[in-house]
């Protein structure tokens, strides 16, 4: 799912941007631009993705929280 997606990597070079795989992000250290030549250093993506990650994965939390509390209102109002 979210490996799938594709994110666009800009040269810091040339501002050519290459589009990859997250999860071809996530296995490679480098990325060779195609027009200049330049290898981009995937590290600061790489920080992004775990970001990203952690924002979904808090997401998820905050879902089943808010689902939590539901049910523990409910519990209280009807016992
Ligand atoms: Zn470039």
């Amino acid at each position: 799912m979210f490996d799938n997606e594709e994110i666009g990597i800009p040269c810091p070079e040339c501002g050519h941007e290459t589009s990859k795989p997250v999860a071809w992000v996530k296995a490679n250290d480098e990325l060779p631009c195609r027009r200049c030549g330049t290898a981009i250093v995937l590290e600061n993506e790489k920080h992004l993705l775990t970001i990203e990650q952690v924002a979904q994965n808090m997401t998820k939390l905050r879902r089943s929280l808010a689902k939590f509390h539901r049910n523990a209102r409910g519990t209280r109002w009807h016992p």
